[in-house]
């Protein structure tokens, strides 16, 4: 999945570039709306990231310019909050998705993802994390190469924390994904979960931060 961030506030774009790398995008990233324009005709992108303030062109001129180069491709902007205008425009001039600023990356994430599937270019199904490796297509866990079964519950946790690398997430936080994935969950089953998962991840591997909740780091 290659992937195209025009942003020109550099510490958001590398930080944003490594996230993305972490969950297996190839990212290209360009400061300003020429430069994404050129680099969109030469390489055929499947998503674009686009912040509307860019130095030298406006958000939306960039957005048409891709759009018009290529109609189909799947392009997220990202706008300062106070933006609501630039945020309508930008959807009625044909961007797929927009996220105000400051956003979650997790957010930003699940935002892609479903842009993916959208377009039927989900090919992002390994969440990779040292030697773990979780498919989200058949919910599979891989590690250090071998096979561990993993019920739906425990793949459930295991993807929220995953998918939320370097980021806290309290029991109460799991216990709602769970809740919203229409799971039934009572009060001691995160810890439960979290337990089980131990069992079959290396060890060490998902840390927990007392009161507080649980981690994965890289
Ligand atoms: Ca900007």
């Amino acid at each position: 999945m290659r992937l195209l961030l025009i942003e020109d506030d550099g510490p958001l774009a590398r930080g944003l570039k490594t996230s993305l790398e972490t969950q297996g995008y190839a990212v290209d990233w360009v400061a300003l709306g020429k430069l994404g324009i050129e680099s969109a005709a030469r390489i055929d992108y499947q998503l674009v990231i686009l912040d509307l303030g860019l130095p030298d062109l406006d958000g939306l001129e960039v957005l048409t310019k891709l759009k018009a180069h290529n109609a189909t491709l799947p392009v997220l902007i990202l706008t300062a909050r106070n933006d609501i205008n630039s945020k309508v425009t930008g959807l009625d001039q044909g961007a797929d998705d927009y996220l105000a600023k400051p956003f979650d990356v997790a957010e930003l994430m699940a935002r892609l993802r479903v842009l993916e599937r959208r377009n039927g270019t989900n090919t992002q199904t390994n969440i990779v994390v040292n030697n773990v490796v979780l498919n989200t297509q058949n919910n599979q866990l891989i590690v250090d190469g071998n096979e561990v079964s993993l019920s739906r519950k425990e793949y459930m946790v295991l993807r929220a924390l995953m998918e939320n690398l370097n980021r806290i997430q309290s029991k109460s936080s799991l216990e709602e994904k769970l809740y919203n994935w229409g799971e039934d969950v009572s009060s001691n089953t995160i810890e439960v979960y979290i337990s089980n998962l131990r069992k079959r991840v290396p060890k060490d591997f998902i840390k927990t931060i007392r009161g507080v909740g649980y981690i994965i780091k890289n």
